[in-house]
């Protein structure tokens, strides 16, 4: 089986997870011998890991699809799989609209992918066979090791699912309830990317707050400062936060660590208390106050960011008044900012009051104009400061530029100098502090 090296080509749609569970599957790929490839036509396997967060995402997954199907024609031993939360939500379904798909794995059995593509290949022979592995609620898959992209920074999820049931978020569906991965193998994890070289990692979770809740053997704050310890990480960061559950333990741990950056991205979604009722959000916007008021008392000079959605089901003038307000109290360093769409198979989508396309669009407009200005002006403020970056590599742009990060999770840019390594610390002045990143220049020392 591995004496022959095959090559895999990836396609990985949507968010972290999805990426850092591609890694995963490549890890598992590896060990029967492929490689991965950019080249989808030298491929001998095709792999599209799904999100079907937006109905657009589906959408373009199937028109994808569709394109592989001319190679599946001129090569007909080559294997094509799906794979992820589309998988889940559509299972057998997408193998009859797309026959020519070999294989497809829910989100609860991608430890299953090895078995699968062995399997498949050793009867490459005879009749092609479809294998659909879709479970409602999936076991850990603990899968052995990642084949990580990059250098410096590694991401290690620490749970999968969610139990909150947003109104608007199709995720507890597709990915099933809350499953924490036990502490000693996500240390075993973080070990392995320091042994390798990498100097940062991030935890990952639909809601990282909520970990260890179900097998009670460590929880968020606990496994934070075991990740702390880890020798050679020099930075550890996580996402997502659910505000609900964001504990003073948690928030303590950020404080004391040494390794542990400071920036929290606390999804608010919105400033308007009727709405976060209809979206179940389980806080108030005084409660998120509370929240804030706690970061900043404790862990002074923490960035904060967060997540807001813009034109849910009956949000009023009114309603997107107050989300302005609240913004330009709590001042965030940064906003992923959304249009509601609504996605099928979540309550939101049944709900009155949809709001037009065009309503929503100006909304967001204006939400973009306030919170770029905010943006400016908190970076404004590190103006002449000295930041710790973790060196990243050369900027998209231009090679003599360097980019990295600050704690708070900032993008700074500086001229390269001669002996700067990438995954080095740097100490950088900032001069041009702009609404997206900060540009500075080197200290010497
Ligand atoms: S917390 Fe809410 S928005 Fe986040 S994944 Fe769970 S249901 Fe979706």
């Amino acid at each position: 089986m591995t004496d022959k090296m095959r090559l895999v080509k990836f396609l990985v749609y949507g968010c972290q997870m999805n990426f850092a569970e591609a890694e995963r599957m490549e890890g598992q790929l590896r060990g029967i011998g492929f490689e991965s490839t950019e080249d989808a036509e030298q491929a001998d396997l095709i792999l599209m890991h799904t999100c079907c967060v937006r109905e657009t995402a589906e959408d373009k997954a199937y028109g994808k699809i569709g394109e592989i199907k001319r190679l599946k024609r001129e090569k007909p031993s080559l294997l094509f799989g799906v794979t992820g939360c589309m998988a889940q939500k559509e299972s057998d379904a997408l193998i009859r609209r797309a026959p020519h798909i070999d294989f497809v794995l829910g989100t609860g059995r991608l430890g299953e992918l090895r078995r699968v593509v062995e399997e498949l290949l050793s009867e490459r022979e005879g009749d092609c066979q479809h294998i659909v592995d879709v479970v409602e609620d999936g076991t850990l898959p603990e899968e052995g090791l990642p084949a990580r992209q990059g250098a410096v920074s590694a991401w290690v999820p620490i749970m999968y699912g969610c139990d909150n049931f947003c109104t608007y978020c199709i995720v507890p569906y597709v990915r099933g309830r809350e499953r924490s991965r036990r502490p000693e193998d996500i240390l075993r994890e973080i070990e392995d990317a320091a042994a390798k070289g990498f100097r940062e990692i991030t935890l990952l979770g639909q809601n990282v707050n909520s970990y260890g809740k179900d097998h009670k053997l460590a929880d968020f704050a606990e496994l934070l400062t075991m990740a702390d310890k880890v020798e050679g990480i020099k930075r550890v960061r996580f996402m997502t936060s659910h505000p609900k559950d964001l504990s003073e333990r948690l928030v303590a741990a950020v404080r004391e660590g040494r390794h542990i950056c400071e920036h929290f991205h606390l999804p608010v979604q919105h400033g308007s208390d009727a709405i976060l009722k209809a979206m179940n959000r389980n806080y108030t916007t005084e409660k998120y106050r509370e929240l804030v008021r706690a970061i900043r008392r404790e862990v002074p000079g923490a960035s904060l960011t967060t997540d807001l959605i813009v034109g849910f089901p009956g949000e009023t003038d009114a309603d997107f008044e107050t989300l302005l307000d609240f913004l330009r109290e709590i001042r965030y360093d940064a906003a992923y900012t959304f249009l509601y769409s609504p996605r099928s198979g979540t309550p939101a989508a049944k709900l009155d009051g949809q709001v037009p396309d065009e309503v929503k669009h100006e909304r967001l407009e204006r939400l973009m104009v306030l919170q770029n200005q905010i943006s400016l002006e908190q970076n404004q403020k590190l103006y002449g400061t000295v930041q710790e970056v973790l060196i990243e590599g050369t900027s998209r742009t231009d090679e003599n530029i360097w980019t990295g990060r600050t704690r708070t999770g900032k993008i700074v840019l500086w001229p390269h100098q001669e002996g700067e390594c990438i995954g080095e610390l740097a100490q950088i002045k900032i001069t041009q502090p702009q609404t997206w990143v900060l540009k500075g220049e080197r200290m010497e020392g």
